[in-house]
């Protein structure tokens, strides 16, 4: 079992690159994925960093695209076979996926929680307000109180480096 994610890096492009997205197709949600690199920490309960370095954008194929989201499958697919042939070169894994949340607030609604079936996944999410101001969060899927799933912020910092620390520090 791999340690769950404490904390998210974002190059700062990425992170524009999401932000120009979900006010791009506002007032519909956008939604996409997000590749990057898990990378641990050593020792017992130890937590490990994610760091987001490439976003993949998708057609967002829900009916109601203005209060739901549903990637098309066809580009999730591309991406797990192009991962899969480079094997571990790369270091490159499917790290989550991100949606905007048109006019309202940049944190899991009740809708997402549905949808939280897959722990290792992380969701960004992007709440762009009308001619105001961009939100972005990252969350991962724990298990809550009564056993059922639940969302936890999890800090996401913007950086063009990943703070990385020496392997045997
Ligand atoms: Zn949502």
């Amino acid at each position: 079992m791999e340690a769950p994610l404490a904390q998210l890096v974002i190059g700062v492009a990425e992170r524009d690159a999401l932000m120009a997205a979900a006010r791009a197709s506002y007032p519909e949600e956008c939604c996409g994925l997000l590749v990057g690199r898990r990378l641990s920490t050593e020792g017992a309960g130890a937590a490990a960093r994610g760091w987001v370095t490439r976003v993949i954008p998708a057609t967002n194929q829900h009916p109601a695209p203005r209060r739901r989201f549903e990637l098309d499958p066809s580009v999730h697919i591309a991406l797990l076979k192009e991962l899969r042939a480079a094997g571990t070169v790369g270091g490159e894994e499917l790290l989550g996926h991100y949606h905007s949340h048109p006019d309202a607030a940049a944190a899991p609604s009740r809708q997402d929680l549905e949808q939280a079936n897959d722990p290792t996944l992380i969701w960004i999410i992007i709440g762009p307000v009308r001619g105001g101001r961009t939100d972005i969060t990252a969350w991962r899927v724990v298990a809550g109180n009564t056993g059922m799933p639940a969302f936890e912020g999890l800090p996401l910092i913007a950086g063009d480096e990943f703070p990385a620390r020496p392997k045997n520090a």
